[in-house]
């Protein structure tokens, strides 16, 4: 299917607003003010952006900053979900996207989570054809950017 993903990051973003700002987290959205159409499976993306953006929120302590925007190519889209949390140590980049893999366990027992998040946006960005790369610093916060390109070269999205 061809959707909007301006209009579903948008939407999508927002909706976690709310819970960001329970945690003292301010969310700041910057998104093209034109459509732009993306072959790709829209419940499937917006599931990539809810799970960076949970990430970001339980790994950026109060007074932090969660910003998201998209960039936009000829061929493919880049979007940004960054905070001003935690960090990852370079050591650990490498491993993130595996089932299960965790930083450092210890540092956020309260979290409780599985490990699965980002080996699901993994996943999903691969069926479509994308990438994800992370920026990180420790102790200064995170940027994870992924690419969809614009056309599939599978027919069954089209
Ligand atoms: P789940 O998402 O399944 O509830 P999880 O958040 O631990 O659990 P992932 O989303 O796969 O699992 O993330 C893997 C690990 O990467 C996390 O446990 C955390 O250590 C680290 N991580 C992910 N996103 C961030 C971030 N924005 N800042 C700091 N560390 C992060
Ligand atoms: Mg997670």
């Amino acid at each position: 299917e061809t959707i909007d993903v301006v209009q579903l990051l948008r939407s999508t973003f927002d909706k976690l607003c709310h819970q960001a700002e329970q945690n003292g987290l301010t969310l700041v959205g910057n998104w093209p003010e034109h459509p732009v159409s993306v072959e790709a499976d829209s419940d499937r993306i917006a599931q990539v952006m809810i799970n960076l953006v949970a990430n970001a929120i339980t790994y950026t302590p109060k007074g932090g900053e969660i910003s998201a925007w998209m960039e936009e190519g000829d061929d493919h889209v880049t979007v940004h979900v960054k905070d001003t949390g935690i960090g990852i140590p370079p050591q650990d980049i490498d491993r993130l996207f595996e089932r299960f893999y965790r930083v450092d366990k210890a540092r956020h027992r309260r979290s409780g989570g599985t490990g699965l998040g980002l080996a699901i946006v993994k996943h999903i960005l691969e069926a479509h054809h994308g990438t994800i790369q992370v920026q990180s610093e420790v102790g200064k916060g995170s940027d994870f950017a992924f690419t969809l390109p614009k056309k599939q070269p599978d027919p069954m999205f089209s």
